[in-house]
């Protein structure tokens, strides 16, 4: 048995671990066109920030691949698929027979057509590749425009603003973080960045970046005329799932290429994991991309469980953030971005104590969390991720939900009528906190990280299939 995996990052590695467990002796080849094990890819911008080493960056090393009899082929890539033939066409057109292959080919940056992007000084921000780019250009870069207020725009114009740069921000959306904050926890953010004295522009959007006779980027100008020196732009608008080498196959792909609960595709013995997917999400009920690490991490568990033979199914998935950047952190999950009072079919929650930098919003549907925003003090994220996971009926203690008490102490007031119990240790807490859940949701907790230091320390033994 050969199982072919093209892509070499986290859904590779889950899916490795999970053939494994289940085959010794099938031949594994993974194909992966960057010259390198594989990364801890959230972490490439504290790199740049100095805050991690080159060493920390790696997520597993060669000895992984080595004690797994994994053969891989750097430098390689998959440029076609030959599904009639059970075969893949790779860089220089070499074909690779499979018996049984995995896509997990990952997202690639959308560069948006604006007049003058294409050439040196503009960067997208997602890989090795593109922070050693912006690295070597940091000694001749004092301005630098990020396009794009979402997780991977401001983490990035974080770690350059700590490199001595001077960061402009330009989103089009009215917002920071658009897609993951309310208007309220939005104006926190935008309070944030002015204390750490960072610029940004919101509701405008770059038309052109501006070179001088030699090529190089002297500035952009925004759609509202207003124009802003600077000598690189990094352009942060979002992935898409990297579909391009699957065009023409037959394979089914949406936005991302379609899989059923078992991670496989419409192709007889193709599965497909992690970015490039389009898999089902918990809260909306439909298929869309969702591109986090654990969902990768778990969706790569399951498609290498049943590339050997297993039956594992993947329950779904909902978006689910924890950054924190110029001193402002935010968790958030689900549907954060509802407004208070604008749907009826929404409870929306709110406490907000701007004195104690406290902010907790949850947003209920149908007497279930659907959703949250946290500021600052991030520690209930966990058990809000748990209550979204469980789906459990909240009518009971739903206003209690954002109050300023711990949460077993909220759930078991509202729900009983009792005086809230006193948990003197964590380990107490942890004890009431994990009672309130049935048994089979508590892995949940587990297997949502909520912390970025614990996104690249997720690991199987806390999400085992
Ligand atoms: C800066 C940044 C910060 C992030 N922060 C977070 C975070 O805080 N929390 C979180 O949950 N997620 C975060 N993410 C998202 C997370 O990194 C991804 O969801 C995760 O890496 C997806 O894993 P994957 O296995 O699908 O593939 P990717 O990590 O996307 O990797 C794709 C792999 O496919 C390879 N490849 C590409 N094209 C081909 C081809 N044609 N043939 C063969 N191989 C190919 C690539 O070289 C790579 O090995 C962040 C991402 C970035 C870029």
């Amino acid at each position: 048995m050969r199982y072919v995996i093209a892509g070499n990052s986290v859904a590779t590695v889950a899916a490795i671990e999970a053939i494994r467990k289940r085959d010794d002796k099938g031949e594994i080849v993974v194909i992966s066109p960057e010259p390198r094990t594989a990364y801890c890819r959230p972490l490439i911008t504290y790199h740049l920030a100095g805050q991690v080493s080159s060493d920390r960056l790696s997520y597993k090393q060669e000895s992984f691949y080595e004690a797994r009899g994994v053969r891989v082929l750097y430098n390689k890539a998959l440029e076609g698929l030959e599904p009639e033939k059970g075969r893949v066409v790779l860089t220089g057109g070499e074909k690779l027979e499979y018996d049984r292959l995995l896509l997990a080919i990952g997202a690639t940056p959308f560069i948006p057509p604006i007049e003058g992007v294409k050439g040196p000084g503009v960067h997208p921000f997602t890989s090795i590749d593109h922070m050693e780019a912006v690295e070597a250009h940091l000694k001749d870069w004092k301005e630098v425009v990020v396009v794009g207020a979402g997780m991977i725009g401001m983490k990035t114009a974080e770690a350059l603003h700590m490199r001595g740069v001077k960061v402009t921000i330009v989103e089009l959306l009215e917002k920071i973080l658009p897609i993951v904050l309310d208007d309220a926890s939005s104006a926190w953010a935008q309070e944030a960045l002015e204390k750490a004295g960072v610029d940004y522009v919101l509701g405008d959007s770059v038309v052109a970046v501006e070179r001088d006779g030699r090529g190089d980027v002297k500035g952009v100008t925004l759609k509202s005329g207003a124009f802003i020196p600077c000598q690189g732009v990094i352009v942060a608008v979002g992935v898409r799932p990297n579909v391009a080498p699957l065009e023409g196959s037959g394979i089914d792909i949406n936005k991302g290429v379609l899989v059923d609960d078992r991670m496989e595709t419409n192709l007889e013995n193709v599965f497909a994991a992690g970015d490039v997917v389009e898999a089902y999400d918990l809260i909306l009920g439909a298929k869309r991309p969702i591109q986090l690490w654990p969902l990768a991490y778990r969706q790569g568990l399951i498609a290498g469980a049943n590339m050997a033979g297993g039956k594992k199914r993947y329950v779904g998935g909902f978006p689910i953030n924890s950054v924190g950047f110029f001193d402002f952190k935010v968790a958030s999950a689900g549907l954060s971005t509802v407004e208070p009072g604008v749907e009826e079919s929404f409870e929306v929650k709110v406490f907000e104590d701007k004195e104690r930098g406290i902010y907790r919003k949850v947003v209920v549907g149908n007497n279930r969390l659907m959703g949250f925003i946290i500021l600052n003090d991030i520690c209930r994220a966990g058990v809000y991720s748990g209550l979204i996971w469980s789906r459990m009926d909240v009518s009971l203690f739903k206003d209690a939900l954002v109050e300023d008490m711990s949460m077993p102490e909220a759930c078991r007031l509202s729900a009983h009528g009792l005086e809230p119990w006193s948990f003197e240790s964590m380990r107490d807490f942890r004890r009431m906190g994990w009672s309130l859940f049935p048994r089979s949701y508590r892995k949940h907790f587990t297997a949502m990280p909520s912390r970025i230091e614990e996104v690249c320390a997720f690991e199987s033994e806390v999400c085992t299939i």
